[in-house]
């Protein structure tokens, strides 16, 4: 799988996938390229940017350099090279991390994380992306949530967290993310809370359940702890369980 994230400012995205869990995802066979559109641009300075038509605050990206690096990865991937995704149904999806996206969520990483296409990631900057390079080349448009980032880069490193993370062996434990939050093993809901030692702590003991060694009473003990959180923090996802009939006749009363 292959990603290719086209951004100004690539040293903000590269560190983090080198840490933690991430470092391993080229081990399990992900590749992350960066491009920056400065490279495509014209003139001693190589601009990027440009004032906004009808005036205005801030600066614009130019369309120009944009394609031209999205027609370069296209090349660099062996994909046909050109706007329109439509007429190349099997190229990797050019993602743009916007505002105006649809919210980021689980079932979205999920089939990311199972196509083989990977992306090529758009980080946009300063007041965004000139419109016409967004109608004719963007396929998808992304948002982290409803505030303004100065750039998608932190979009796209959580975007690329979330999706490698869920690449066979990259975990530890290969299938510990299907109890994470969100997940379908846990009919979508929040996780339970987690205790380690020591088992009192600052006169806090840990709950007696998760000593009793009885695995049928900690698991009913940490659905009923899930569906108590998801109630109280997240009424949508209890919510969404329930329509999708995700819930049992006893947790639905
Ligand atoms: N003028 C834009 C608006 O009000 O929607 C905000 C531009 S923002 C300062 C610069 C770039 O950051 C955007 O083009 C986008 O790539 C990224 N960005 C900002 N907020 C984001 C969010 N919530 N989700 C994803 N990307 C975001």
């Amino acid at each position: 799988m292959r990603f290719d994230v086209i951004t100004l400012f690539p040293e903000l995205i590269a560190p983090y996938l080198q840490h933690g869990v991430n470092r391993r995802a080229s081990a399990a066979g992900v590749e992350v390229h960066f491009w920056n559109p400065r490279d495509f641009a014209d003139g001693a300075y190589r601009r990027i940017d440009d004032r906004p038509f009808g005036g205005g605050p801030g600066m614009v990206m130019l369309a120009e350099p944009l394609a031209r690096c999205a027609d370069a990865i296209r090349l660099a991937r062996g994909e046909e090279v050109g706007p329109f995704r439509s007429a190349h149904a099997a190229r990797a999806p050019l993602v743009f991390f916007t505002p105006a996206g649809a919210p980021l969520r689980h079932a979205m990483v999920a089939e990311f994380a199972q196509s083989q296409q990977g992306a090529i990631l758009l980080c946009g900057r300063y007041e965004g992306v000139d419109q016409r390079f967004v109608d004719a080349y963007v396929d998808q448009q992304i948002s982290l949530g409803d505030f303004v980032l100065s750039g998608g880069e932190v979009a796209a490193a959580a975007f690329l967290d979330a999706v490698l993370r869920l690449q066979p062996e990259v975990l530890h434990a290969a299938d510990s993310h299907a109890q994470d939050s969100f997940n379908p093993a846990i009919s979508g809901l929040l996780d339970c809370p987690h205790y380690t030692r020591p088992e009192v702590w600052r006169t806090q003991p840990v709950p007696e359940v998760l000593l009793s060694g009885d695995h049928a009473r900690i698991a009913a003990w940490r659905r009923q702890q899930s569906l108590q959180l998801s109630a109280r923090h997240r009424p949508d996802l209890l919510k969404r369980a329930h329509e999708a009939g995700a819930l049992s006749a006893a947790e639905v009363k």
